[in-house]
């Protein structure tokens, strides 16, 4: 037991009911034991409380913690020379015909010390904390072998231990076949004995994999995912982003967690979606970098009813961000989301893009994960360009 704190003078957004994003004012938030004890209006406090340490925010508003549901953040390297050759004029071509792309990564990846990897991905981790971010997902997949991939699940596994944030991870050895081995060959041979080694391990919250032309059929997919059931692990997926191959009506074929990109997903599969449940993870990150044209279906998304949560993809390639906050505004402006749909995106609906039910909303009982913002209005979260004032980040009832 630890003694309560009592949060006073919050404006609070709970996310929680459907009018979760309308900021409730003058309330208090009592946390105790890492938990959320209680909330209300100041004037009903629980006498319970009458002498617990209070902290008065003085009208700044609260949200839940932030939640980065789709990440690939531990990896070692730069490729910030590749962009300025693009836009010098050598084309993505003459850049993986020079050892460039994700093959510079997975070298560099391989090569990496542990403790060089966890170094270089603690810098980009604290970026995302500061931006008011206290749970991510992390995937791997810059290894393409065993033992690189679980190097990488056991990095994202030990930041806990160094941040004060929760780590979920993703097996992601589906991610790009090596160049000198067949998909399927890669897929039997390597990538589906890594993930039981892993999952062996207990290294692995989810199992992902990437859906393309230039990546795994959905045949491959379905292999992968049966894996993943065998090992009573749910799955998601990198689905339609460049072209519409049906792994979006694939994953929820497996009653997936999440279907990631989207911008070509078709009618059938944002029925298959709505019908499993599955959550839309939108990335405009990766949309800005890679100048896409083709927007999700946004329309269809919110007529099926489709939760819709929103990530940095933070990735060496297509999505250098670390902000969460600057991809709100880009799903804003880019995707046309509400202030209340790209908050919900990175709170409620994130959590449950990750399988989680203890975070990403304000109610009694959840985890005490928590961002305080010095403005009033939640809208301004998503209209600043990159620049919400975070004033503090509480996690597990902790200053931090
Ligand atoms: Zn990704």
């Amino acid at each position: 037991m630890s003694a309560p704190l009592v949060l006073t003078g919050a404006r609070v957004c709970t996310m929680a009911a459907r009018d979760g994003f309308r900021p409730r004012t003058d309330h208090a938030i009592a946390l105790r034991d890492g938990m959320i004890a209680w909330l209300g209006p100041h004037a009903d406090l629980p006498g319970a409380f009458a002498t617990a340490e209070k902290l008065d925010l003085e009208g700044r508003l609260v949200t839940p913690g932030l939640i980065d549901c789709h990440t690939h953040t531990v990896f070692a390297g730069s490729r910030a020379n590749e962009f300025e050759q693009r836009l010098l004029g050598a084309t993505y071509e003459d850049i993986a015909r020079a050892g460039g792309g994700i093959r510079a990564t997975v070298a560099a990846t391989r090569a990496a010390s542990p403790e060089a990897l966890l170094a270089a991905s603690l810098q980009r981790i604290d970026r995302m904390l500061a931006r008011g971010v206290t749970t991510i997902e992390i995937k791997s997949g810059y290894g393409l072998d065993q033992e690189t991939e679980l190097k990488m699940l056991r990095c994202a596994r030990s930041i806990p231990t160094q941040r004060s944030v929760r780590v979920r991870t993703s097996f992601l050895g589906a991610h790009s076949p090596p160049r000198d081995m067949a998909a399927g060959d890669y897929l039997d041979t390597i990538c589906i004995p890594a993930l039981r080694a892993a999952a062996a391990d207990g290294l692995v919250n989810a199992v992902d994999g990437y859906c393309e032309a230039i990546a795994f059929s959905p045949a491959q997919i379905a292999r992968l995912f049966d894996a993943a059931r065998a090992l009573d692990l749910p799955v998601r997926l990198h689905a339609e982003q460049l072209s519409n191959q049906g792994g979006a009506a694939l994953a929820a074929s497996y009653s997936a967690l999440s279907a990631d990109h989207l911008e070509h997903l078709d009618d059938n599969g944002v029925a298959a979606m709505a019908q499993a449940g599955t959550v839309a993870v939108l990335l405009p990150g990766a949309f800005y970098a890679l100048r896409e044209t083709q927007k999700p279906p946004i329309a269809k998304l919110r007529a099926a009813g489709i939760a819709i949560a929103i990530a940095t993809d933070c990735n060496p390639g297509t999505s250098p961000l670390t902000d969460i906050g600057l991809a709100m505004n880009l799903a804003a402006t880019l995707f046309g989301l509400t202030p209340e749909e790209t908050l919900r995106g990175v709170t409620l609906n994130a959590a449950r893009a990750l399988g989680l039910s203890d975070c990403g909303q304000i109610a009694p009982g959840l985890r005490a994960d928590l961002a305080v913002w010095d403005c009033a209005d939640p809208a301004e979260l998503t209209y600043l360009i990159g620049g919400a004032p975070l004033s503090k980040r509480i996690f597990t009832g902790k200053l931090c």
